[in-house]
Protein backbone atom coordinates (compact mmCIF):
# COMPACT_ATOMS: atom_id res chain seq x y z
CA UNK A 1 0.00 0.00 0.00
CA UNK A 2 1.19 3.51 -0.55
CA UNK A 3 1.59 5.79 2.96
CA UNK A 4 3.09 8.80 4.54
CA UNK A 5 5.81 7.70 5.86
CA UNK A 6 8.08 10.41 8.36
CA UNK A 7 11.67 10.67 7.26
CA UNK A 8 13.24 12.68 10.92
CA UNK A 9 12.96 16.75 11.11
CA UNK A 10 11.24 18.15 7.73
CA UNK A 11 11.20 15.06 5.90
CA UNK A 12 8.37 13.00 4.45
CA UNK A 13 6.92 10.80 1.68
CA UNK A 14 4.02 9.78 -0.13
CA UNK A 15 5.57 5.79 -0.45
CA UNK A 16 4.96 2.12 -0.88
CA UNK A 17 5.08 0.18 2.47
CA UNK A 18 3.50 -3.26 3.91
CA UNK A 19 0.20 -3.61 4.36
CA UNK A 20 -0.63 -3.76 7.98
CA UNK A 21 -1.69 -7.18 9.18
CA UNK A 22 -3.57 -8.30 12.03
CA UNK A 23 -1.16 -8.81 15.36
CA UNK A 24 -3.96 -9.52 18.31
CA UNK A 25 -7.02 -10.86 18.45
CA UNK A 26 -9.06 -7.86 19.62
CA UNK A 27 -7.48 -5.84 15.78
CA UNK A 28 -9.17 -4.79 12.99
CA UNK A 29 -8.00 -3.39 9.58
CA UNK A 30 -9.85 -0.59 8.23
CA UNK A 31 -8.93 0.90 4.85
CA UNK A 32 -9.28 4.60 4.65
CA UNK A 33 -11.51 6.31 2.68
CA UNK A 34 -10.97 9.69 4.31
CA UNK A 35 -8.68 11.19 6.26
CA UNK A 36 -7.07 15.00 7.26
CA UNK A 37 -4.06 16.25 8.88
CA UNK A 38 -4.00 17.88 12.04
CA UNK A 39 -1.91 20.87 13.89
CA UNK A 40 0.11 17.93 16.02
CA UNK A 41 1.47 16.55 12.30
CA UNK A 42 2.78 19.67 11.76
CA UNK A 43 4.33 19.50 14.73
CA UNK A 44 5.83 16.21 14.72
CA UNK A 45 7.36 17.01 11.09
CA UNK A 46 9.02 19.91 12.95
CA UNK A 47 11.01 17.50 15.26
CA UNK A 48 8.59 18.61 18.10
CA UNK A 49 7.84 15.15 18.82
CA UNK A 50 10.69 13.17 19.70
CA UNK A 51 8.36 9.95 20.44
CA UNK A 52 7.60 10.14 16.81
CA UNK A 53 10.83 7.62 15.01
CA UNK A 54 11.67 8.07 11.38
CA UNK A 55 9.45 5.04 9.70
CA UNK A 56 6.30 6.36 11.32
CA UNK A 57 3.20 6.31 9.35
CA UNK A 58 1.62 9.38 10.16
CA UNK A 59 -1.80 10.33 11.25
CA UNK A 60 -4.81 9.90 13.99
CA UNK A 61 -8.14 10.94 12.39
CA UNK A 62 -9.57 9.25 9.66
CA UNK A 63 -13.26 7.13 8.44
CA UNK A 64 -12.84 4.03 6.81
CA UNK A 65 -14.21 0.42 5.67
CA UNK A 66 -13.08 -2.77 8.10
CA UNK A 67 -11.55 -4.93 5.53
CA UNK A 68 -10.52 -7.38 8.27
CA UNK A 69 -11.14 -8.67 12.01
CA UNK A 70 -9.39 -10.23 14.83
CA UNK A 71 -10.82 -13.55 16.36
CA UNK A 72 -11.72 -11.43 19.22
CA UNK A 73 -13.89 -8.47 17.54
CA UNK A 74 -17.15 -9.80 17.48
CA UNK A 75 -19.03 -6.20 17.59
CA UNK A 76 -17.82 -5.45 14.35
CA UNK A 77 -17.95 -6.82 10.57
CA UNK A 78 -16.21 -6.39 7.50
CA UNK A 79 -17.85 -3.78 5.72
CA UNK A 80 -18.27 -1.09 8.42
CA UNK A 81 -18.22 1.73 7.97
CA UNK A 82 -16.37 3.48 10.76
CA UNK A 83 -14.90 6.80 12.37
CA UNK A 84 -11.42 5.81 13.75
CA UNK A 85 -11.13 7.34 17.12
CA UNK A 86 -7.75 9.78 17.79
CA UNK A 87 -7.45 8.08 21.35
CA UNK A 88 -7.61 4.14 21.22
CA UNK A 89 -9.00 2.50 24.29
CA UNK A 90 -8.54 -0.94 25.66
CA UNK A 91 -12.04 -0.87 27.37
CA UNK A 92 -10.70 -2.27 30.56
CA UNK A 93 -7.55 -0.65 32.41
CA UNK A 94 -8.51 1.27 35.15
CA UNK A 95 -8.74 4.82 33.36
CA UNK A 96 -10.94 3.78 30.36
CA UNK A 97 -13.80 2.18 33.06
CA UNK A 98 -13.35 5.80 33.84
CA UNK A 99 -13.59 6.73 30.76
CA UNK A 100 -10.24 8.63 30.45
CA UNK A 101 -9.09 6.85 27.17
CA UNK A 102 -6.29 9.46 26.62
CA UNK A 103 -4.17 7.67 29.46
CA UNK A 104 -5.30 4.14 28.87
CA UNK A 105 -2.88 1.65 30.57
CA UNK A 106 -3.18 -1.00 27.90
CA UNK A 107 0.66 -2.38 26.57
CA UNK A 108 -0.21 -0.97 22.63
CA UNK A 109 2.92 1.73 22.07
CA UNK A 110 3.41 2.77 25.40
CA UNK A 111 1.26 2.25 28.53
CA UNK A 112 -0.07 5.40 30.10
CA UNK A 113 -0.93 7.28 26.73
CA UNK A 114 -4.61 6.50 24.47
CA UNK A 115 -2.91 8.62 21.62
CA UNK A 116 -1.11 6.36 19.49
CA UNK A 117 -1.40 6.83 15.67
CA UNK A 118 0.75 8.23 14.07
CA UNK A 119 2.87 8.91 17.17
CA UNK A 120 3.72 5.48 18.57
CA UNK A 121 2.25 2.96 16.18
CA UNK A 122 1.50 3.61 12.25
CA UNK A 123 -1.38 6.08 11.72
CA UNK A 124 -3.62 6.64 9.25
CA UNK A 125 -2.48 8.35 6.29
CA UNK A 126 -2.12 5.80 4.32
CA UNK A 127 -4.37 3.47 2.29
CA UNK A 128 -4.94 1.10 5.34
CA UNK A 129 -4.39 0.96 9.18
CA UNK A 130 -4.33 -1.36 11.72
CA UNK A 131 -6.73 -0.48 14.50
CA UNK A 132 -5.69 -2.29 18.20
CA UNK A 133 -9.18 -2.80 20.24
CA UNK A 134 -11.30 -1.96 17.72
CA UNK A 135 -14.48 -2.73 19.51
CA UNK A 136 -13.73 -0.03 22.09
CA UNK A 137 -12.02 2.88 19.70
CA UNK A 138 -14.26 2.69 16.52
CA UNK A 139 -17.17 4.17 16.06
CA UNK A 140 -19.94 3.46 13.32
CA UNK A 141 -21.09 6.23 10.66
CA UNK A 142 -24.45 6.28 11.00
CA UNK A 143 -26.55 6.60 7.82
CA UNK A 144 -26.60 10.03 5.99
CA UNK A 145 -23.63 11.69 7.58
CA UNK A 146 -20.61 12.03 5.03
CA UNK A 147 -17.37 10.96 5.51
CA UNK A 148 -15.59 14.64 5.82
CA UNK A 149 -17.85 15.61 8.65
CA UNK A 150 -17.74 12.17 10.39
CA UNK A 151 -13.72 12.69 10.07
CA UNK A 152 -14.74 15.49 12.35
CA UNK A 153 -14.98 13.03 15.55
CA UNK A 154 -11.59 11.48 14.98
CA UNK A 155 -10.56 14.62 17.23
CA UNK A 156 -11.13 18.28 16.30
CA UNK A 157 -14.72 17.99 17.92
CA UNK A 158 -14.26 16.00 20.87
CA UNK A 159 -11.06 17.76 21.52
CA UNK A 160 -12.84 20.94 21.99
CA UNK A 161 -15.61 20.10 23.53
CA UNK A 162 -14.35 17.96 26.26
CA UNK A 163 -10.96 19.57 27.33
CA UNK A 164 -12.50 23.17 26.18
CA UNK A 165 -16.15 23.38 26.73
CA UNK A 166 -16.88 20.28 29.41
CA UNK A 167 -13.64 20.97 31.55
CA UNK A 168 -14.45 24.80 31.60
CA UNK A 169 -17.79 23.70 32.92
CA UNK A 170 -19.41 25.83 30.42
CA UNK A 171 -23.31 26.64 31.91
CA UNK A 172 -26.36 28.29 31.18
CA UNK A 173 -25.69 32.19 30.99
CA UNK A 174 -22.10 31.97 30.84
CA UNK A 175 -20.00 34.46 29.26
CA UNK A 176 -17.11 32.29 27.08
CA UNK A 177 -13.98 33.25 25.62
CA UNK A 178 -12.50 31.33 23.32
CA UNK A 179 -8.76 32.71 22.87
CA UNK A 180 -7.44 31.37 19.53
CA UNK A 181 -9.97 30.77 16.89
CA UNK A 182 -8.02 27.72 14.47
CA UNK A 183 -9.56 24.95 14.18
CA UNK A 184 -9.76 23.76 17.70
CA UNK A 185 -10.93 26.93 19.59
CA UNK A 186 -13.16 27.01 16.65
CA UNK A 187 -14.44 23.64 17.85
CA UNK A 188 -15.12 24.96 21.47
CA UNK A 189 -16.98 27.60 19.92
CA UNK A 190 -18.81 25.42 17.74
CA UNK A 191 -19.96 22.91 20.93
CA UNK A 192 -20.47 25.52 23.47
CA UNK A 193 -23.57 26.41 22.00
CA UNK A 194 -24.92 22.69 23.49
CA UNK A 195 -24.55 24.59 27.12
CA UNK A 196 -26.79 27.89 26.72
CA UNK A 197 -23.82 30.08 27.17
CA UNK A 198 -25.30 33.74 26.84
CA UNK A 199 -21.97 35.21 24.78
CA UNK A 200 -19.16 33.45 23.24
CA UNK A 201 -16.14 35.74 22.25
CA UNK A 202 -14.02 34.76 19.73
CA UNK A 203 -10.66 36.49 20.75
CA UNK A 204 -7.88 36.26 17.59
CA UNK A 205 -4.89 38.46 16.77
CA UNK A 206 -6.27 38.12 12.97
CA UNK A 207 -9.03 40.34 12.36
CA UNK A 208 -10.22 37.78 9.51
CA UNK A 209 -10.24 34.41 12.13
CA UNK A 210 -12.28 36.63 14.13
CA UNK A 211 -14.73 37.52 11.57
CA UNK A 212 -15.07 33.60 10.52
CA UNK A 213 -15.33 32.30 13.95
CA UNK A 214 -19.11 33.70 13.94
CA UNK A 215 -19.90 30.91 11.14
CA UNK A 216 -19.06 28.59 14.30
CA UNK A 217 -21.10 29.99 16.91
CA UNK A 218 -18.83 32.91 18.37
CA UNK A 219 -21.60 35.92 18.98
CA UNK A 220 -18.67 38.62 19.82
CA UNK A 221 -15.29 39.23 18.28
CA UNK A 222 -12.05 40.90 19.73
CA UNK A 223 -9.13 41.18 18.10
CA UNK A 224 -6.68 40.64 20.27
CA UNK A 225 -3.79 43.46 18.78
CA UNK A 226 -6.15 46.40 19.84
CA UNK A 227 -4.72 48.11 22.99
CA UNK A 228 -8.13 48.06 24.46
CA UNK A 229 -8.84 44.61 23.77
CA UNK A 230 -9.16 43.70 27.42
CA UNK A 231 -11.43 46.19 27.89
CA UNK A 232 -13.38 45.51 24.97
CA UNK A 233 -13.94 41.82 26.45
CA UNK A 234 -14.75 43.38 29.73
CA UNK A 235 -17.41 45.35 27.87
CA UNK A 236 -19.22 41.73 26.92
CA UNK A 237 -19.33 40.89 30.52
CA UNK A 238 -21.11 42.54 33.34
CA UNK A 239 -17.87 44.32 34.05
CA UNK A 240 -16.01 41.60 36.40
CA UNK A 241 -14.30 39.11 33.25
CA UNK A 242 -15.64 35.95 31.46
CA UNK A 243 -17.11 33.18 33.08
CA UNK A 244 -15.67 30.65 31.05
CA UNK A 245 -12.31 31.24 29.07
CA UNK A 246 -10.89 28.69 27.00
CA UNK A 247 -6.88 28.77 26.03
CA UNK A 248 -6.63 27.13 22.42
CA UNK A 249 -3.10 27.99 21.42
CA UNK A 250 -0.49 27.37 23.33
CA UNK A 251 2.13 30.05 23.95
CA UNK A 252 2.85 32.06 27.28
CA UNK A 253 0.99 35.23 26.16
CA UNK A 254 -2.44 33.39 25.19
CA UNK A 255 -2.02 32.04 28.81
CA UNK A 256 -1.82 35.37 30.14
CA UNK A 257 -4.58 36.78 27.79
CA UNK A 258 -6.87 33.88 29.58
CA UNK A 259 -5.79 34.72 32.60
CA UNK A 260 -6.37 38.64 32.31
CA UNK A 261 -10.38 37.87 31.19
CA UNK A 262 -11.55 35.21 33.97
CA UNK A 263 -13.39 36.87 36.61
CA UNK A 264 -12.85 35.20 40.22
CA UNK A 265 -14.86 31.82 40.68
CA UNK A 266 -14.36 31.57 36.75
CA UNK A 267 -12.77 28.53 34.78
CA UNK A 268 -9.29 28.83 32.38
CA UNK A 269 -9.66 25.39 30.16
CA UNK A 270 -6.40 24.89 28.55
CA UNK A 271 -6.56 23.18 25.20
CA UNK A 272 -3.35 24.55 24.41
CA UNK A 273 -0.83 21.99 23.19
CA UNK A 274 2.12 24.28 25.18
CA UNK A 275 5.94 23.76 24.39
CA UNK A 276 7.22 26.68 26.76
CA UNK A 277 6.55 27.22 30.80
CA UNK A 278 3.97 29.86 31.25
CA UNK A 279 3.90 31.65 34.37
CA UNK A 280 1.12 31.89 37.19
CA UNK A 281 1.59 34.04 40.37
CA UNK A 282 -0.31 31.90 43.16
CA UNK A 283 0.79 34.50 45.88
CA UNK A 284 -1.35 36.61 43.61
CA UNK A 285 -4.00 34.28 42.41
CA UNK A 286 -5.04 31.87 45.46
CA UNK A 287 -7.40 34.20 46.42
CA UNK A 288 -9.31 34.27 43.22
CA UNK A 289 -11.10 30.43 43.63
CA UNK A 290 -10.37 30.03 40.12
CA UNK A 291 -10.11 26.67 38.38
CA UNK A 292 -7.83 25.57 36.25
CA UNK A 293 -8.22 22.29 33.78
CA UNK A 294 -5.98 21.02 31.55
CA UNK A 295 -5.68 17.61 29.25
CA UNK A 296 -5.46 15.56 26.24
CA UNK A 297 -8.98 14.74 24.81
CA UNK A 298 -10.97 11.05 25.78
CA UNK A 299 -13.33 10.79 23.13
CA UNK A 300 -15.26 9.66 25.64
CA UNK A 301 -18.02 11.85 24.15
CA UNK A 302 -17.87 10.63 20.79
CA UNK A 303 -20.87 8.90 20.64
CA UNK A 304 -23.02 11.68 21.40
CA UNK A 305 -21.26 14.07 19.42
CA UNK A 306 -22.04 11.67 16.72
CA UNK A 307 -25.74 11.67 17.42
CA UNK A 308 -25.42 14.99 17.11
CA UNK A 309 -24.19 15.50 13.76
CA UNK A 310 -26.32 12.65 12.42
CA UNK A 311 -29.96 15.23 13.71
CA UNK A 312 -27.74 18.01 11.74
CA UNK A 313 -27.25 19.79 15.42
CA UNK A 314 -24.01 20.41 14.69
CA UNK A 315 -23.07 23.02 11.94
CA UNK A 316 -19.98 22.39 11.51
CA UNK A 317 -19.09 22.07 7.73
CA UNK A 318 -17.39 25.30 7.37
CA UNK A 319 -14.21 23.46 9.05
CA UNK A 320 -14.38 21.77 5.30
CA UNK A 321 -11.48 23.84 3.71
CA UNK A 322 -9.99 21.96 1.44
CA UNK A 323 -10.34 18.89 -0.45
CA UNK A 324 -7.49 16.44 -2.21
CA UNK A 325 -7.22 13.18 -3.46
CA UNK A 326 -5.44 10.80 -0.90
CA UNK A 327 -2.67 10.17 -3.61
CA UNK A 328 -1.78 13.97 -3.69
CA UNK A 329 -1.05 14.67 0.58
CA UNK A 330 2.14 16.14 -0.02
CA UNK A 331 0.19 19.26 -2.05
CA UNK A 332 -2.20 18.91 1.28
CA UNK A 333 0.33 19.61 3.75
CA UNK A 334 1.43 22.48 1.62
CA UNK A 335 -1.77 23.96 1.57
CA UNK A 336 -2.31 23.04 5.57
CA UNK A 337 1.07 24.06 6.55
CA UNK A 338 0.68 27.72 4.83
CA UNK A 339 -2.67 28.08 6.52
CA UNK A 340 -2.56 31.67 7.32
CA UNK A 341 -2.56 32.58 3.66
CA UNK A 342 -4.83 29.73 2.28
CA UNK A 343 -7.17 30.24 5.45
CA UNK A 344 -7.11 26.25 6.00
CA UNK A 345 -8.83 24.49 8.44
CA UNK A 346 -9.54 21.12 7.68
CA UNK A 347 -8.25 19.84 4.82
CA UNK A 348 -10.30 16.63 3.72
CA UNK A 349 -8.25 13.52 1.69
CA UNK A 350 -10.60 11.03 -0.06
CA UNK A 351 -9.45 7.54 -1.63
ZN1 LIG B 1 -5.13 15.88 15.93
ZN1 LIG C 1 -7.49 1.15 28.70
Amino acid sequence: MKALVYHGPGEKSWEEVPDPVILKPTDAIVKIDTTTICGTDLHILKGDVPAVTPGRILGHEGVGTITEIGSAVTDLAVGDHVIISCVSACGKCDFCKRGVYSHCRADEGAPGIGWIFGHLIDGTQAEFVRVPFAETSLYRVPEGVADELAVLISDILPTGHEIGVRYGAVSPGDVVAVVGAGPVGLAAMATAGLYGPSRVIAIDTDANRVEQAKRFGATDGVVASDPDWKEQVFALTDGLGVDVAIEAVGIPATWDMSLDVVRPAGHIANVGVHGKPVEFHLEQKWIENITITTGLVNTNTSPMLIKLLAQGKLDVAGFLSHHFALSDIISAYDTFGRAAETKALKVILSA
